[in-house]
């Protein structure tokens, strides 16, 4: 390709991009082909001679757009969104463009010092303990992961160093390593350890608000002890996925700081909240909190991939992550002036991810975040007065912010039905999860999801209509 070509396809591609996002809310919420039938619609072989660039536009309307979710739809209300906004659509682009791997200070500086700049700002921003800054006072900072999995995994390897490392109030021991969240924590918990070759997760009893007991915490550690485990780990969580539930992290610090026990906070979907002051709530207990992370992308719409990650003590998670072979050996790097992100995560290459969060920040402005957010939160809140004034349903959670998961008092089968049939009509898109509160039976539960930059509140009440008129 030219650089003309460039230029004239890339403007085409900008309007492609915008007539999407402006019309999206016109599709169908999901795809409706079969399995198959996007491949089905390509050439078996690969081109043998380069094609224009209409007939890649022409693939994309008549076979890439059939075959998506729209996550950027208004009535996406599945999982937890992934927002998208068109400053950090640029900021992706010129990432892309810049083409830098950012693995060293010194293969971009403006790569890695942007990252911190950035990652200091948002911890400004959400008003996060001055310990988690890398301008802060100890030896704590933050770093852009891909996801909120990786970030656990992390937490997951610098806990385990520190434990070896004999620096947390448990000390040096020789017992099998144990960590502990409650059934509500992300699967990303159990997948970390079992990467990290630590099989042993004890999961903690949690309340009838799907929260973690500190006390069954406390009784599990104890429990362990004796039996000759060593804790190192614990997950709570801020805003779980399947209900939004809130651990109770300052009464869980409480236990960890005198267990010695490495506090990993994950706010994946909720900590963004804490740009409005009046949800600054969410961030109760991180003064000790060992590691926190949270995902611009889901409600902040700054493209995914982006998890922003903080540590108290950089100190166990550069022992856990940091190998240096003599190809990758700097002279500003030796001098330890300058952070070199490679030794803060799992890849050794990085791309510049914090292009899209500065873009975000400065184009559109936390204003616009903040606005939206309240939105949602309000409009949840009017949606859950309505489910629970219809007596066919049940609020069967604590809806703290944007998600309500709802049932049907005629049970399971009656709930996946009205799921499926929802989903079915593509106005619309719900997912389910199961949920046990204490001592019941497991119950699936429909999770109604108000977290796309694009919805209004005429989307929340049409959604709404549309569950009742299938509830039957
Ligand atoms: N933690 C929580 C609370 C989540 O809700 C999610 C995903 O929704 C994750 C972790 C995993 O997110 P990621 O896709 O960034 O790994």
């Amino acid at each position: 390709m030219t650089p003309e070509a460039f230029r004239e396809h890339g403007h085409a591609l900008v309007d492609w991009i915008s007539d999407y996002i402006e019309q999206v809310g016109e599709l169908p919420v999901t795809s409706t082909v079969p399995p198959g039938w996007v491949r089905g619609q390509l050439p078996a072989h690969p081109p043998t001679a380069p094609e224009p660039f209409t007939a890649v536009l022409d693939d994309l309307d008549r076979v890439v757009v059939p075959g998506l979710t729209q996550w950027q739809h208004p009535s996406f209300f599945a999982y937890f969104p992934a927002n998208s906004t068109y400053p950090a659509i640029l900021g992706e682009l010129l990432s892309a463009g810049l083409g830098v791997n950012g693995m060293l200070w010194a293969t971009s500086p403006a790569c890695t010092e942007l990252e911190t700049l950035v990652v200091d700002w948002m911890a400004e921003l959400l008003d996060l303990p001055d310990r988690f800054r890398s301008d802060g006072p100890g030896r704590g900072g933050g770093v852009i992961q891909g996801t909120a999995s990786e970030a656990t995994l992390c937490a997951i390897l610098a806990a385990r160093a520190r434990a070896e490392m004999g620096t947390g109030a448990g000390g040096r021991g020789h017992g099998p390593l144990i960590a502990y969240a409650t059934a509500q924590a992300h699967s990303a918990v159990e997948k970390g350890l079992r990467i990290a070759g630590l099989s042993r997760l004890h999961v903690v009893a949690h309340d009838d608000r799907y929260a973690m007991r500190p006390d069954a915490l406390a009784a599990a550690i104890a429990e362990d002890r004796a039996a000759g485990r060593r804790p190192f780990f614990v997950c709570a969580t801020a805003g779980t996925t399947s209900t939004t539930a809130f651990d109770p992290v300052d009464a869980i610090a409480d236990v960890a700081t005198a267990e010695g026990v490495w506090l990993h906070v994950d706010a994946a979907m909720s900590g963004v909240a804490a740009l409005c002051p009046e949800h600054r709530w969410v961030n109760a207990g991180l003064e000790r909190a060992d590691s926190y992370c949270t995902n611009p992308p889901k409600w902040m719409g700054v493209t995914f991939d982006c998890d922003l990650f903080w540590v108290a003590d950089r100190t166990p998670l550069l022992a856990a992550l940091s190998i240096l072979p003599e190809y990758l050996r700097t002279r500003v790097g030796d001098s330890g002036e300058v952070v070199d992100y490679r030794d803060w995560q799992i890849p050794l290459g990085r791309r510049f991810r914090a292009l899209k969060l500065w873009f975000t920040l400065r184009l559109d402005g936390p204003d616009t975040t903040r606005a939206m957010i309240r939105d949602h939160v309000s409009w949840t809140q009017e949606l859950a007065g309505w489910i629970e004034a219809d007596e066919r349903f049940d609020v069967v959670a604590p809806h703290p912010l944007n998600l309500v998961c709802c049932a049907l008092r005629r049970g399971d089968d009656a709930t996946e039905a009205l799921i499926e049939a929802a989903n079915a009509t593509g106005e619309a898109l719900f997912t389910r999860s199961v949920v046990t509160a204490p001592g019941g039976p497991p119950r699936t539960i429909l999770r109604f999801c108000v977290g796309s930059r694009t919805t209004q509140r005429r989307h929340v009440e049409a959604g709404w209509r549309l569950l009742q008129s299938l509830a039957g």
